[in-house]
C-alpha cells in the first residue's frame, strides 16, 4: 500500500536530506537539487483565519451535529472558523488547518487541496454545535443533514485561509513548549473504563524574525460539547475563548488542534466549582484557561531552529462492520462522500508531520483520520471481562512507543471522520458487556469496526520508522 511517492520521500529521509519532494518528479534530480535547496532555505512562516458560520437564510435550514437529529441552528452567538498556519523550510510549505466542524470527510479535504503546491492537513474540531457537515444529524433519521451549499462554502473558506497563509510566508523563528498540568484533566470526563486522557497542552508558536506575532497552534484532547444537546445557537464551544484567549496573550493567529477525543473525552461529565454544565461560562472557562497555560508555558518554551520538514501521507482500508454505517452509506446520508468501496472497506489517509532541527525530528505530530481512544495514544490499554476479542495484542501507544522526538502532537479528525478508533481488546459488541457491565457501552455504535485500530497504528508504525 506504499505509493511510490511515498517510498521516494521516506528514502529521502533515510539519506539525511530535509525535506520531502513530492513536487519534484525525478529522483536523481531531485537528490541533487536537494542538498542546495535544504541548505539555503530558510523557515518561514505565515498565518490566516477565516469564517466558516453558515448564513442561516442562505445555507440553511442548518442542523447542529453531534446529538440527535433535527436539532435546527436559531442564531449564532460566536463565529465559526477556519484557522491555519503554514510552515516552510523548502519551496514546499505544510500548512496545517483547524477547523470549527463536526467532521470533514476526506472527500471534501481532497477539494480544499486541489490546486496547491504544499502539503495540506485540515482537521475539524469535532464541534458539536456546528452545522452537520456529514449527514448524520438531519431532520429525522435516514435524511441527510448536508447543506451542499454550506460544505461547498466551508471548503471555499478553507481554501482562502490557506491561500492568505501561504502568501503570507517570511522569515520566522519557532518556540516548542508543552504542559501537564494536572488542572487540565479537571475539564475532561471519561465515561469508559479504562479511564485516560491524553491532556498534555503542546504548543507550537512562531514570531517574525523581529519579533511580531505569525500564530500559536495548539494541540490538546477533549470534545467540544460543554453546551450539550439542547442548544441551538452555533459557536465554537470552548475554543472560542481559547483562541481569543490566546490571540490576546501571543497575538497572532491561534490554530487549535483537537487531539484523542474517542471514548469519552468530554467536559458533558466534568464538574467544575461555580459553572453550571452546558453554559457557555463553563465552555469559556475551559478554553481560556487551557490558552492561559499554553501561552505561559510558551513564553518558557524552547527556541527551535527549523532546518527541514516532513510530510507522508497514506490511504488505508478499514472493513466496515458496523451495520448502522452501511445502512447510512446506502441511505446516502454523505451525499456521495465516503463510498464504501467493492471489498466492504472503507479508505482513510493516516499521516506523519515531522519538523526537523539540524536534521532531527523536534516535533513529531500523528495526523489520525477519526477519534482515538486517548490509550492508542499514551497507552493504558486493558483487557476486561467480556472482551469480544480477549486475544486480541495490544495496539502500539503512538505517542510513547511509536514516536521519538522531544515534541509529540497527535491531531485527530485529521483529513477525515471515521468515527472512533477502540483498541481491539476493548471492543464489546456483544454481551457479555466489558468489565461486568450491566448494558452495553457506547462507542461501538459510533466506530467502522474492530479493524480500525490495529490498521491504523499499524500503518503509523510504518510511517513514524526513524
Ligand atoms: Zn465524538
Amino acid at each position: 500500500m506504499v505509493g511510490v511517492r511515498e517510498d521516494w520521500r521516506r528514502q529521502e529521509w533515510r539519506r539525511g536530506t530535509h525535506e520531502c519532494v513530492r513536487h519534484v518528479g525525478v529522483r536523481l534530480f531531485a537528490l541533487a537539487l536537494l542538498a542546495a535547496v535544504s541548505a539555503s532555505a530558510e523557515f518561514r512562516a505565515g498565518a490566516a483565519k477565516t469564517v466558516v458560520t453558515p448564513d442561516l437564510d442562505k445555507h440553511g435550514p442548518i442542523y447542529l451535529a453531534g446529538f440527535g437529529n433535527n436539532r435546527r441552528a436559531t442564531g449564532v452567538h460566536d463565529d465559526l472558523y477556519a484557522r491555519c498556519l503554514a510552515i516552510a523550510a523548502s519551496k514546499r510549505p505544510v500548512v496545517f488547518c483547524g477547523v470549527d466542524s463536526i467532521g470533514l470527510f476526506h472527500d471534501d479535504v481532497k477539494r480544499v487541496r486541489e490546486g496547491f503546491d504544499a502539503d495540506i492537513v485540515v482537521a475539524a474540531m469535532h464541534d458539536h454545535e456546528s452545522p452537520d457537515t456529514m449527514g448524520l444529524w438531519g431532520q429525522a433519521q435516514g435524511k441527510s443533514g448536508i447543506s451542499e451549499a454550506y460544505n461547498t462554502f466551508v471548503v471555499d473558506q478553507i481554501r482562502s485561509a490557506v491561500k492568505s497563509a501561504i502568501d503570507g510566508l517570511q522569515p520566522a523563528r519557532a518556540r516548542l513548549a508543552k504542559t501537564h498540568d494536572p488542572e487540565l484533566d479537571t475539564f475532561i470526563d471519561d465515561d469508559r473504563p479504562p479511564i485516560v486522557h491524553d491532556s498534555e497542552v503542546i504548543a507550537l508558536s512562531i514570531t517574525r524574525a523581529d519579533g511580531t506575532p505569525v500564530g500559536t497552534l495548539v494541540n490538546w484532547a477533549n470534545h467540544p460539547e460543554t453546551l450539550g444537546s439542547k442548544n441551538t445557537l452555533l459557536t465554537a464551544d470552548y475554543p472560542a475563548s481559547l483562541y481569543k484567549t490566546l490571540e490576546e496573550k501571543l497575538g497572532g493567529v491561534a490554530v487549535f488542534m483537537n487531539g484523542a477525543v474517542g471514548g469519552m473525552q468530554s467536559p458533558l461529565g466534568s464538574k467544575l466549582p461555580g459553572l453550571k454544565d452546558n453554559t457557555f461560562e463553563k465552555a469559556n472557562f475551559i478554553g481560556k484557561r487551557v490558552a492561559e497555560m499554553a501561552a505561559a508555558a510558551v513564553k518558557e518554551g524552547r527556541p527551535v531552529e527549523i532546518d527541514g520538514t516532513y510530510f507522508v501521507e497514506r490511504m488505508v482500508h478499514i472493513p466496515v462492520a458496523n451495520p448502522g454505517f452501511q445502512l447510512a452509506a446506502k441511505a446516502d446520508l454523505y451525499k456521495g462522500r465516503k463510498p464504501v468501496n467493492a471489498d466492504g472497506t472503507s479508505s482513510a489517509p493516516v499521516g506523519v508531520v515531522r519538523l526537523l532541527e539540524r536534521g532531527q525530528p523536534v516535533l513529531e505530530i500523528a495526523l489520525i483520520p477519526g477519534e482515538l481512544y486517548p490509550e492508542l495514544s499514551v497507552g493504558g490499554i486493558v483487557k476486561y471481562d467480556g472482551a469480544d476479542f480477549p486475544d486480541a495484542p495490544f495496539e502500539p501507544a503512538i505517542k510513547r512507543d511509536l514516536m521519538s522526538a522531544p515534541y509529540r502532537m497527535l491531531f485527530g479528525l485529521a483529513d477525515d471522520e471515521i468515527g472512533y478508533i477502540i483498541p481491539k481488546v476493548e471492543w464489546d459488541n456483544q454481551a457479555p458487556w466489558l468489565n461486568g457491565a450491566s448494558k452495553r457501552w457506547y462507542g461501538e455504535v459510533n466506530s467502522v469496526g474492530p479493524e480500525a485500530a490495529p490498521i491504523i497504528t499499524g500503518a503509523l508504525k510504518e510511517l513514524l520508522k526513524p
